[in-house]
Protein backbone atom coordinates (compact mmCIF):
# COMPACT_ATOMS: atom_id res chain seq x y z
CA UNK A 1 0.00 0.00 0.00
CA UNK A 2 1.27 3.47 -0.81
CA UNK A 3 1.91 6.14 2.08
CA UNK A 4 -1.37 7.92 3.18
CA UNK A 5 -2.33 10.66 0.66
CA UNK A 6 -3.47 13.82 2.20
CA UNK A 7 -6.72 14.16 0.56
CA UNK A 8 -7.75 17.43 2.49
CA UNK A 9 -5.01 19.12 0.48
CA UNK A 10 -7.45 18.73 -2.75
CA UNK A 11 -10.83 18.80 -1.78
CA UNK A 12 -12.11 22.15 -1.89
CA UNK A 13 -14.72 23.04 0.32
CA UNK A 14 -17.31 25.63 -0.68
CA UNK A 15 -19.94 27.33 1.75
CA UNK A 16 -23.15 27.26 0.67
CA UNK A 17 -23.19 25.53 -2.31
CA UNK A 18 -25.81 23.88 -3.79
CA UNK A 19 -27.96 25.75 -1.10
CA UNK A 20 -27.56 28.12 1.38
CA UNK A 21 -26.53 26.07 4.77
CA UNK A 22 -24.45 23.16 3.06
CA UNK A 23 -20.84 23.06 3.07
CA UNK A 24 -20.43 21.19 -0.29
CA UNK A 25 -16.81 19.35 -0.40
CA UNK A 26 -16.08 19.02 -3.99
CA UNK A 27 -13.79 16.26 -5.40
CA UNK A 28 -13.23 17.69 -8.42
CA UNK A 29 -9.50 18.34 -7.13
CA UNK A 30 -8.79 14.94 -6.72
CA UNK A 31 -9.70 14.20 -10.40
CA UNK A 32 -7.11 16.82 -11.53
CA UNK A 33 -4.44 15.76 -9.09
CA UNK A 34 -3.56 12.46 -11.00
CA UNK A 35 -1.80 10.75 -7.39
CA UNK A 36 -4.61 11.44 -5.65
CA UNK A 37 -6.85 9.57 -7.90
CA UNK A 38 -4.55 6.89 -8.12
CA UNK A 39 -4.20 6.79 -4.44
CA UNK A 40 -8.40 6.49 -4.26
CA UNK A 41 -8.73 4.19 -7.02
CA UNK A 42 -5.93 1.97 -5.82
CA UNK A 43 -7.65 1.58 -2.51
CA UNK A 44 -10.75 0.77 -3.94
CA UNK A 45 -9.02 -1.43 -5.58
CA UNK A 46 -7.72 -3.21 -3.01
CA UNK A 47 -10.94 -2.80 -0.84
CA UNK A 48 -12.64 -4.76 -3.33
CA UNK A 49 -10.07 -7.46 -3.13
CA UNK A 50 -10.01 -7.71 0.72
CA UNK A 51 -13.56 -8.38 0.48
CA UNK A 52 -14.09 -10.61 -1.75
CA UNK A 53 -16.66 -8.69 -4.07
CA UNK A 54 -16.95 -9.88 -7.40
CA UNK A 55 -18.38 -6.66 -8.62
CA UNK A 56 -18.84 -2.97 -8.32
CA UNK A 57 -21.60 -1.12 -8.54
CA UNK A 58 -21.53 2.82 -8.86
CA UNK A 59 -23.76 5.95 -7.95
CA UNK A 60 -24.48 8.47 -10.93
CA UNK A 61 -22.82 10.46 -11.07
CA UNK A 62 -19.43 11.16 -9.34
CA UNK A 63 -19.66 7.67 -8.08
CA UNK A 64 -18.97 6.56 -11.78
CA UNK A 65 -15.62 8.38 -11.83
CA UNK A 66 -14.04 6.03 -8.88
CA UNK A 67 -15.84 3.12 -9.90
CA UNK A 68 -14.99 2.90 -13.42
CA UNK A 69 -10.98 2.21 -13.30
CA UNK A 70 -11.19 0.17 -10.38
CA UNK A 71 -13.48 -1.74 -12.37
CA UNK A 72 -11.39 -2.28 -15.14
CA UNK A 73 -7.84 -2.62 -13.03
CA UNK A 74 -9.96 -5.43 -12.01
CA UNK A 75 -11.41 -6.89 -14.59
CA UNK A 76 -14.72 -6.90 -12.92
CA UNK A 77 -17.84 -6.01 -14.10
CA UNK A 78 -19.48 -2.52 -13.45
CA UNK A 79 -22.82 -1.75 -12.78
CA UNK A 80 -24.42 2.05 -12.98
CA UNK A 81 -27.03 2.73 -10.46
CA UNK A 82 -28.90 5.58 -12.12
CA UNK A 83 -30.91 8.28 -11.69
CA UNK A 84 -34.53 7.82 -12.91
CA UNK A 85 -35.41 7.34 -16.61
CA UNK A 86 -31.91 6.79 -17.90
CA UNK A 87 -32.00 3.26 -18.38
CA UNK A 88 -33.40 1.81 -21.21
CA UNK A 89 -33.69 -1.69 -20.31
CA UNK A 90 -35.90 -3.43 -17.03
CA UNK A 91 -35.14 -1.77 -14.53
CA UNK A 92 -35.01 -2.36 -10.39
CA UNK A 93 -36.16 0.82 -8.90
CA UNK A 94 -36.25 2.15 -5.39
CA UNK A 95 -37.44 5.34 -4.21
CA UNK A 96 -36.31 7.15 -1.08
CA UNK A 97 -36.50 10.60 0.64
CA UNK A 98 -34.61 13.59 0.13
CA UNK A 99 -34.08 16.37 2.76
CA UNK A 100 -37.26 18.11 0.93
CA UNK A 101 -39.09 15.29 -1.67
CA UNK A 102 -38.12 12.34 -2.67
CA UNK A 103 -35.85 10.48 -5.60
CA UNK A 104 -35.34 7.67 -7.50
CA UNK A 105 -32.77 5.30 -8.64
CA UNK A 106 -32.64 2.35 -10.86
CA UNK A 107 -30.53 -0.54 -11.91
CA UNK A 108 -30.59 -2.66 -14.94
CA UNK A 109 -32.51 -5.78 -14.09
CA UNK A 110 -29.79 -7.72 -16.09
CA UNK A 111 -26.97 -6.43 -14.54
CA UNK A 112 -27.72 -7.68 -11.08
CA UNK A 113 -26.78 -11.10 -10.62
CA UNK A 114 -28.42 -13.79 -7.69
CA UNK A 115 -25.80 -14.18 -5.54
CA UNK A 116 -22.97 -12.07 -6.28
CA UNK A 117 -21.14 -9.85 -3.75
CA UNK A 118 -20.87 -6.33 -4.94
CA UNK A 119 -18.64 -3.36 -3.50
CA UNK A 120 -20.99 0.04 -3.86
CA UNK A 121 -19.09 3.22 -5.02
CA UNK A 122 -19.69 6.71 -4.41
CA UNK A 123 -17.40 9.66 -4.37
CA UNK A 124 -19.05 10.84 -0.62
CA UNK A 125 -21.68 9.74 2.34
CA UNK A 126 -23.60 12.44 3.81
CA UNK A 127 -27.27 11.00 5.02
CA UNK A 128 -26.60 7.40 3.64
CA UNK A 129 -30.30 7.87 1.78
CA UNK A 130 -28.76 6.93 -1.56
CA UNK A 131 -26.78 4.26 -0.48
CA UNK A 132 -28.73 2.91 1.02
CA UNK A 133 -31.84 2.37 -1.35
CA UNK A 134 -29.19 1.20 -3.72
CA UNK A 135 -28.09 -1.42 -1.69
CA UNK A 136 -31.88 -1.92 -1.65
CA UNK A 137 -32.15 -2.61 -5.07
CA UNK A 138 -29.03 -4.92 -5.47
CA UNK A 139 -30.75 -7.00 -2.91
CA UNK A 140 -33.81 -6.42 -5.08
CA UNK A 141 -31.74 -8.47 -7.63
CA UNK A 142 -30.25 -11.44 -5.20
CA UNK A 143 -26.88 -9.91 -5.18
CA UNK A 144 -25.48 -9.47 -1.83
CA UNK A 145 -24.00 -5.70 -0.46
CA UNK A 146 -19.95 -7.02 0.20
CA UNK A 147 -19.58 -3.56 1.54
CA UNK A 148 -19.47 0.35 0.54
CA UNK A 149 -16.81 2.68 -0.26
CA UNK A 150 -16.79 5.91 -0.35
CA UNK A 151 -13.57 8.70 -0.53
CA UNK A 152 -15.50 11.08 1.69
CA UNK A 153 -17.12 10.59 4.80
CA UNK A 154 -19.50 12.70 6.83
CA UNK A 155 -20.53 10.78 9.75
CA UNK A 156 -21.91 13.54 11.69
CA UNK A 157 -24.84 13.23 9.65
CA UNK A 158 -25.45 9.93 11.22
CA UNK A 159 -24.91 7.66 8.47
CA UNK A 160 -23.55 4.54 10.12
CA UNK A 161 -27.02 3.85 11.54
CA UNK A 162 -29.08 4.40 8.07
CA UNK A 163 -26.19 1.70 6.58
CA UNK A 164 -25.63 -0.18 10.30
CA UNK A 165 -26.13 -3.06 8.44
CA UNK A 166 -22.84 -2.99 5.27
CA UNK A 167 -19.43 -2.35 6.24
CA UNK A 168 -18.42 0.89 5.37
CA UNK A 169 -14.88 2.37 4.27
CA UNK A 170 -14.33 6.14 3.71
CA UNK A 171 -10.41 7.14 2.98
CA UNK A 172 -11.69 10.65 4.61
CA UNK A 173 -13.88 12.42 7.17
CA UNK A 174 -14.95 15.61 7.86
CA UNK A 175 -16.78 16.12 11.20
CA UNK A 176 -18.69 19.41 10.74
CA UNK A 177 -18.11 23.18 10.49
P1 LIG B 1 -26.76 11.18 0.84
O1 LIG B 1 -27.81 10.32 0.18
O2 LIG B 1 -27.34 12.19 1.77
O3 LIG B 1 -25.68 10.34 1.50
O4 LIG B 1 -26.11 12.04 -0.30
C1 LIG B 1 -25.12 11.51 -1.05
C2 LIG B 1 -24.96 12.14 -2.40
O5 LIG B 1 -25.12 13.57 -2.41
C3 LIG B 1 -23.56 11.85 -2.84
O6 LIG B 1 -23.66 11.25 -4.12
C4 LIG B 1 -22.84 13.17 -2.87
O7 LIG B 1 -22.22 13.31 -4.11
C5 LIG B 1 -23.89 14.25 -2.68
N1 LIG B 1 -23.64 15.13 -1.51
C6 LIG B 1 -24.42 15.25 -0.40
N2 LIG B 1 -23.94 16.15 0.46
C7 LIG B 1 -22.81 16.62 -0.09
C8 LIG B 1 -21.82 17.60 0.33
N3 LIG B 1 -21.91 18.25 1.50
N4 LIG B 1 -20.76 17.83 -0.48
C9 LIG B 1 -20.67 17.16 -1.66
N5 LIG B 1 -21.56 16.26 -2.13
C10 LIG B 1 -22.62 15.98 -1.36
Amino acid sequence: MDAEFDLDRVIRKVPGFPKPGILFYDITGILADPQAFRYCVDRIVEHCRRLKAQGIAAIEARGFVFAAPAAYLLKAPLILVRKRGKLPGPTHRARFALEYGEDEIEVHRSDVRPGERILLVDDLIATGGTLRAACGLLEQGGAAVAGIFAVVGLPFLNYDSVLAQYPVKTLIQYHGE
